[in-house]
């Protein structure tokens, strides 16, 4: 997959070590003589160029953040700010506030000039030291504000979303001439960005999603038939969900949405947990924000204001299902309901995600200077390369029923009950 490049580039790096822009990295590594033609994709690998296409001296860059909270997000701020400023020698950086509509200069605050001094201790807290927001901003007039900030390079870190608003910017730019590098970087605490093995924040939400299952399974274990159901983010996919179960092992049921699955009967959820409550006592169910749509049919759909579908509340709806099928059954329990779902997304960047966060943001970093546009930076097998952004917007990952993850899941769990094909 050939990157877009805005032009020749002129400079000479300051740094001195680089990566050849022939260097390629196969998508799937695996060789299965038997199995039929894979997708054979080659990604161009990332890194410094000996060439630049911007002169340091007069770039001017920005940075934006959107959409959900995810841990690591100074963390990448910071990185950007830092190796722009001490490796590449660029010193007018602009960090436009509250998301895209800080890119519209009727909407959005002044932009906060960028140095390390404003960067020093922003990734010891969570959040984002620029602010983030839903909903959209005219392209038009945002471009208009980077052609008249004289902007070069526009670093977009966010979600599938913010890399689709990412594409029409640098489509937007290109239209009026302008030479204007837009290169992503993933975030989601989901983990569900294809060419991407692991998105920063998804490792710290797993590790608050463990510590919160431990108090779960405490409040489960310390009463007669207690049952706990914890709901966790997991919109499309239920990496965190099966992240954390297997970590904690004190899971009983794990819901995702790569399996939807039966609720009544005697080969449904409701009866197989009631197996499990007169057999040991006591359950833990975890179940993904995207599980379970299906059971939850009629009532309007709901929108947020980026125009993403709002799932319905599995969490509640399965804690009054469980509490009126085991009062029919005339079995005893205490039934708790956590909901802790944005506990897990506000917090610092533990140390493997602030690690992760640190090389995709100087990886970006690398890519922008050569003049690369219209990308996202990926990572495979340990390898970050360059994705184009509408290669990357286009697709979503999803748990692999067959992958160590989810039979980890069914280990750990050791549950049984029907579910149609995903
Ligand atoms: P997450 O889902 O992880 O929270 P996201 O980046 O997907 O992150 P969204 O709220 O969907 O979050 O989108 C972020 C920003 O991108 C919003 O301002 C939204 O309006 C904008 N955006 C989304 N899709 C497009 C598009 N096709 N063109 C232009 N802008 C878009
Ligand atoms: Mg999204």
């Amino acid at each position: 997959m050939n990157i877009t490049v805005l032009g020749e580039a002129r400079y000479p790096s300051p740094l001195s070590h680089f990566v050849s822009d022939k260097i390629r990295v196969l998508l799937n590594a695996v060789i299965d003589p038997d199995a039929p033609p894979s997708d054979d994709l080659l990604l161009e690998v990332a890194g410094p160029r000996e060439m630049l296409y911007f002169d340091p001296k007069k770039t001017r860059a920005g940075i934006v953040t959107c959409g959900g909270l995810c841990p690591g997000l100074n963390n990448v701020i910071r990185s950007l700010v830092l190796q722009l400023h001490h490796v590449y020698g660029v010193r007018e950086i602009l960090g436009f506030v509250n998301g895209y509509q800080g890119l519209d200069p009727w909407r959005g605050a002044e932009p906060i000039p960028l140095t390390p001094e404003f960067v020093e201790d922003i990734h010891k807290g969570g959040g984002s030291a620029l602010n983030t927001s839903r909903g959209p901003v005219d392209v038009s007039v945002a471009v208009d504000n980077l052609i008249r900030r004289k902007i070069d390079i526009l670093f977009v870190v966010g979600g599938d979303g913010t890399q689709r608003g990412g594409a029409a910017l640098y489509h937007e730019a290109k239209l009026r001439g302008h030479a204007l590098a837009v290169v992503g970087i993933p975030k989601t605490i989901d983990n569900d960005v294809p060419f991407v093995s692991r998105t920063f924040g998804y490792l710290t939400a797993v590790e608050e999603a463990t510590r919160i299952l431990t108090c779960a399974h405490t409040e489960a274990h310390s009463v007669e038939n207690g049952i706990v159901v914890v709901k966790i983010m997991g919109r499309h996919a239920g990496f965190i969900a099966a992240g954390a179960t297997v970590a904690s092992q004190d899971v009983n049921f794990t819901l995702v949405p790569e399996v939807p699955f039966v609720l009544d009967g005697e080969d449904g959820f409701l009866a197989a947990l009631k197996r499990r409550i007169v057999k040991r006592g006591h359950a833990v169910i975890l179940v993904a924000e995207g599980a379970g749509q299906h059971l939850m049919s009629g009532g309007e759909k709901q929108y947020d204001a980026s125009g993403n579908l709002k799932s319905k509340d599995i969490g509640v709806f399965l804690r009054d299902r469980i509490h009126t099928y085991l009062k029919e059954q005339d079995i005893p329990f205490t039934l708790r309901y956590i909901d802790p779902s944005y506990l897990v997304r506000s917090v610092p960047a533990g140390a493997e995600d602030a690690i992760l966060c640190d090389f995709f943001a100087r990886n970006a970093v690398h890519a922008a200077m050569a003049g690369k546009t219209g990308l996202v930076i990926g990572q495979q097998h340990d390898i970050f390369t360059h994705v184009p952004i509408e290669l990357l917007a286009s697709r979503k990952k999803q748990l692999d029923l067959n992958s160590p993850e989810w039979q980890g899941v069914l280990s750990a769990t050791g549950q049984e009950f029907a579910h149609f094909p995903a």
